[in-house]
């Protein structure tokens, strides 16, 4: 068998399972294809008839707010019939597998399947297995790959900075166990961000082949300085063996991003947050409500992205003439 691409023959998405190795143009399109969903503010969501006739699953096998809620209403703002699998009543619980259970719903003509699950690997083994013409997103795994939050975080600072190039974005707090960090860290390489910084505790830092390019900093002071984005991550404790960081105060004291501090990065800077927030942990409400803050928006721009994906990978299937 050839090796995983998530690319078709002619170079196109077929499934999205990481941001590794989409070009700029590629991501451009992305971006670019989200905005034409975003309508005005104050005037009704955007629908169209792109996915009309089509079925999206999806499954979520972790937990989730945001991913879901905009998965599903992207789907059904195309047009699409859209499934939600409960895996927790679902008979994964009875034991069956996971490609029985994508076999069952491809019998009742899913076309694209969204995926969370805690395990690594799952969504690039179920792409490998289903039929050619059923496409499969990743909605975040484990800590691995989390790209339709890149691309709504690269949208976010398009929107308010117009461009990457003199950008300096510091990416801060448990980058260790963030997936919302790694497909951000390959979303700004593609769009070859002027100085991207990781900034974390020494225990929640990643490898140091992990995220190469990066600058890292190891106090939040100095590796917000003069930034244009500050991009906060949630403290992940269910991905954490033992307390590898102090106490939610003590982080607070030392790592969280109040008023005070954001006052060292740029006056125009933007501050970021995937949600859920753990409000006086990494951030305080002063911050995350304040004038600077742009997750609403991260939010708003989530359903478009995953319009924009999903209206992408249907636009190739229907380029490769690939049928059911
Ligand atoms: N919601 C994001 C994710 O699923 C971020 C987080 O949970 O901290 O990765």
């Amino acid at each position: 068998m050839p090796p995983f691409s998530q690319f078709d023959e002619a170079g196109r998405i077929r499934h999205l399972i990481t941001l590794d190795g989409l070009s700029c143009e590629q991501v451009r399109e992305l971006l670019d294809r989200a905005q034409s969903y975003l309508a005005p503010r104050g005037s009704a969501p955007i629908r169209s008839h792109a996915l009309e006739g089509l079925t999206i699953g999806n499954i979520f096998n972790e937990p989730s707010t945001r991913t879901r809620s905009s998965f599903e209403l992207a789907g059904r703002r195309l047009g699409a019939d859209v499934l939600n699998l409960e895996i927790q009543l679902s008979s994964r619980v009875k034991g069956e597998t996971v490609m029985d259970t994508i076999h069952t719903l491809e019998s009742m003509a899913v076309d694209v399947f969204v995926i969370r699950d805690a395990e690594p690997g799952i969504t690039q083994f179920v792409a490998e297995h289903v039929y050619d013409h059923v496409s499969v997103l990743s909605a975040g795994e484990a800590h691995i790959s989390h790209p339709t939050q890149g691309l709504l975080d690269a949208l976010t600072i398009l929107q308010y900075k117009g461009g990457f190039r003199d950008l300096n974005i510091a990416v801060v707090g448990d980058v260790k166990h963030s997936r919302v960090a790694r497909s951000a860290y390959q979303v700004f390489t593609a769009l070859g961000v002027g100085e991207l910084r990781i900034v974390a505790p020494t225990a929640l830092m990643p490898d140091q082949d992990s995220m190469p390019d990066a600058k890292r900093f190891n106090s939040l002071e100095d590796g917000i300085r003069h930034c244009d984005v500050v991009m906060m991550l949630r403290v992940q404790k269910e991905r954490m063996a033992q307390a590898a960081i102090p106490d939610a105060h003590e982080y607070h004291t030392q790592w969280g991003l109040t008023t005070k501090r954001l006052s060292l990065a740029r006056p125009d800077a933007i501050v970021m947050h995937p949600g859920p927030m753990n409000r006086e942990v990494e951030i305080s409400s002063d911050v995350a409500d304040g004038a600077q803050s742009v997750i609403r928006d991260q939010v708003t721009n989530g359903v478009a992205v995953r319009m924009a994906v999903l209206d992408a990978v249907i636009s190739n299937r229907r380029l490769r003439g690939d049928r059911r």
